[in-house]
């Protein structure tokens, strides 16, 4: 890749092959694998994703909303393709692409099915959704009955699959009640198959589940962050390839000495004197201001450089004085391990889930293959 020439965020397809075949090769032999491709492929770009791993053989797809499903399909996805979190108001457009509802609670199950049979549909799959702890999204237990008498009252819909989520899957901590999370969703799962005749797949791992409850894969595994390069440990991460690299240059040098002060607010006083690089990339384009003041760096020519007052709407300003860099040089905001998004996301007490899905859609996508 030439030096990055303005701001963009490189995104590395064999990186993406690296992460899937790992993932795929410590899941069990015979469980199937669904790419969640949610909030544009965990911020990167969700057709060129889901078509890499469309050819890659992945077996399902996941978004949260019905417009990414959308857009899926506008892009050439013929995959099956999970809605995890649909509203009742997009149900048509839903049928209209064949996509695939999560069907959460009895409000939403009776609408769907209403508008299923008002476009006169039979057997369209759904998948059903049990609260198991994580106390977000999710029939309770108690409710497999109605949701049994619901579906034999109407041949509209078919079960596909039933699911639950891990609340704590990557916290070891929280082994007990991951394992009882699980053994829970078992035992809903056996009555619900029972009672209803037949054997909707069975799925509750995320990328943490995985690598951590492989006693948990069932059915289907559902591949997010792993994808993207995070294995949700340092440990894990090793094993891991982040895709994605925000990269940015040096758009100005400055000397300041002491007690002059940088940018808005007058945020940072100079107690000697420094060298600021001023780097064009900013809280519009998902570098939030909590990175400011002293937190967050970026690496430039191997070096931290803090970012100092206050991230403005489309700069930073960092701290140089020490690095050896001239106007034009390569900024790397983040990319591989360790200078990764999950690094770079600890210097503001968040996590990589939040900064990768941030980087605005201003940022330009570019391509390795
Ligand atoms: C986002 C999401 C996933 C993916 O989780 P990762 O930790 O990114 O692997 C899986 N299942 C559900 C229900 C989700 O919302």
């Amino acid at each position: 890749m030439p030096k990055a020439q303005e701001t963009v965020l490189e995104i590395d397809l064999k990186a993406l092959k690296h992460n899937f075949e790992y993932l795929k090769s410590i899941t069990q032999k015979d469980t199937k694998t669904l790419a969640v491709v949610k909030a544009f492929a965990y911020g990167s770009h969700p057709g060129t994703i889901a078509n890499y791993l469309q050819d890659l053989n992945v077996d399902y797809f996941a978004v949260a909303y019905v417009s990414e499903g959308v857009a899926l399909r506008d892009a050439g996805i013929v995959k099956p393709i999970l809605v995890l979190h649909p509203q009742a108001i997009n149900f048509k457009t839903l049928i209209e692409k064949c996509l695939e509802p999560s069907l959460y609670n009895a409000k939403i199950l009776n609408e769907f099915i209403s508008v299923a049979k008002e476009e006169e549909q039979s057997n369209y799959p759904v998948h059903i959704k049990f609260n198991t702890g994580l106390n977000r999204l999710g029939f309770g237990a108690n409710d497999v009955d109605y949701i049994i008498s619901k579906l034999e009252e109407t041949n509209s819909i078919i079960t596909k699959s039933v699911f639950s989520h891990l609340a704590a899957s990557e916290d070891l901590s929280e082994k007990d009640f991951s394992r009882q999370q699980i053994q829970n969703f078992e035992s809903i799962a056996k009555e619900f198959s029972k009672k209803i005749g037949y054997q909707p797949m069975l799925h509750i791992c995320n990328t943490s589940g995985i690598i951590n409850y492989p006693e948990a894969h069932l059915d289907m595994v559902r591949i997010g962050i792993g994808l993207y390069g995070f294995g949700n440990s340092e440990k894990e991460n090793k094993n891991f390839k982040p895709i994605a690299t925000l990269k940015s240059l040096i758009s100005q040098i400055h000397h300041v000495e002491k007690g002059e002060t940088v940018g808005y607010n007058r945020a940072y006083k100079s107690e000697r004197f420094i060298k600021t690089a001023t780097i064009p990339i900013g809280h519009a384009d998902g570098i939030g201001r909590q990175y400011g003041n002293g937190k967050g760096y970026v690496i430039i020519n191997d070096k931290p450089a803090h970012i100092i007052g206050n991230v403005c709407m489309d700069m930073i300003m960092v701290n140089i004085t020490n690095i050896d860099c001239k106007e034009g040089d390569e900024v790397i905001i983040f990319g591989n391990h360790p200078h990764s998004a999950s690094e770079f996301s600890k210097t503001a007490q968040t996590i990589s889930y939040e900064i990768i899905t941030a980087i605005s859609l201003r940022v330009k996508r570019l391509f390795l293959i």
